[in-house]
């Protein structure tokens, strides 16, 4: 008998759809899901089992339900005079930002955002039955405030999001820009910095608008410049009246002792995991020079990776280059591409690969 998820009583708004995700391929040159290259060290991955082990003894009572001092570890982190009670954390940002719309959206509200951006920030919002509207960015990937303020007053979106740096375009946002936006927004603004870490001098976080913004929410991700994805940590920093209504939805135990150990000790190491972040930084400046040497055209990058292109056939070049055993990230507008900065070899044959391909 045949039997598919057809025949199942799958609501009407999934049916068709395809689930989320990068594919995941054992290939020499991974560069396609915007990790830090760098794996922690033997000395830290001994500091981390250590814990855990420490943990393991205690795993038959329930986590921290409030995770606080992981919270606290947090807050210590960001600074901006930040305390537990303004902290929430969950696994990743992608469940930090499903709470955010279980609290803040669901049927009959509106989410928003401006695309290109993080694809996820549709599909979280159909997944809470939140009603999506799309507001395109300029031919610079920026957004353009004065068309962003309009949407807003037609549509009057319960969720605003705001990606700085965006993915998949590396695009960060002034903070005019936001104060703008936060201003004019009737209900929360949703500022996902998942790549702040990798923000170039100069460029603001919108950390230090929370005093002054009580619906503004700042989300941060553990997966990326600290070099920890594999454990599953995100966290945001907002009012505190924003984590208690986030008290509301939230599983009881989301966050296992485990990944709370796991997350704690990797803050008592952040100095090393973080330890990599300015090489990647040079590096993506390099490899924006390099591009635009041999003529693409490249999106200016804020975060750990590169949108470039404009290919005739950007699938082509992304199977060619998985010829090469280089894997990137066929995302973002058509005849475009991404790549995540590597180590240094990995981009050298990432460059190389690209020259082959593409016949430069
Ligand atoms: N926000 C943005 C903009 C992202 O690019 C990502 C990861 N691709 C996430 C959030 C989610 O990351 P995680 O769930 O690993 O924290």
């Amino acid at each position: 008998m045949s039997f598919t998820l057809n025949d199942l009583p799958l609501r009407d708004d999934l049916r068709g759809r395809s689930a989320y995700g990068a594919p995941q391929l054992d290939v020499p040159v991974v560069l396609n899901t915007n990790e830090n290259p760098h794996a922690p060290s033997p000395r830290l991955a001994k500091a981390l089992a250590e814990a855990v082990a420490d943990t393991a003894l205690g795993l038959n009572r329930y986590p921290d339900r409030d995770a606080v001092r992981l919270r606290e570890g947090l807050a210590a982190y960001l600074g901006h005079g930040l305390t537990a009670a303004h902290v929430w954390a969950a696994n990743g940002s992608n469940e930090v930002l499903q709470q955010l719309l279980q609290a803040f959206g669901g049927p009959g509200r509106t989410a928003m955002g401006f695309e290109p951006s993080y694809s996820m920030h549709p599909i979280i919002s159909r997944g809470t039955g939140t009603h999506w509207v799309p507001v395109p960015r300029d031919a610079d990937f920026r957004i353009d405030v004065d068309a962003a303020l309009a949407a807003i007053e037609e549509h009057r979106p319960s969720v605003v999001f705001l990606t700085s740096p965006n993915n998949p375009t590396g695009t960060a946002l002034e903070m005019a820009d936001i104060e703008r936006v936060a201003r004019a927004a009737p209900g929360v603004v949703v500022v996902d910095e998942a790549y702040a870490e990798f923000r170039r001098a100069n460029t603001p976080s919108a950390l230090s608008l929370l005093p002054d913004h009580p619906r503004v929410i700042v989300s941060r991700t553990m997966s990326k410049a600290f070099a920890l994805a594999g454990a599953r940590v995100g966290y945001l920093a907002a009012h505190p009246a924003v984590v208690d209504a986030l008290q509301l939805v939230r599983l009881p135990y989301h966050l296992s002792a485990v990944t709370q150990t796991v997350a704690l000790t990797a803050l008592e190491h952040a100095e090393e995991l973080l330890g990599a972040v300015d090489d990647l930084r040079a590096e993506r400046d390099a490899l924006v020079l390099w591009l635009r040497e041999q003529g693409f055209s490249v999106a200016d990058s804020d975060a750990n990776f590169v949108l470039f292109g404009e290919f005739e056939d950007r699938s082509r070049v992304w199977r060619d280059l998985l010829d090469q055993d280089v894997l990137i990230r066929e995302t973002g507008p058509d005849g475009w591409l991404r790549v995540t900065v590597g180590t240094s070899e990995e981009m050298a044959a990432f460059r190389a690969a690209l020259l082959k391909v593409t016949g430069r």
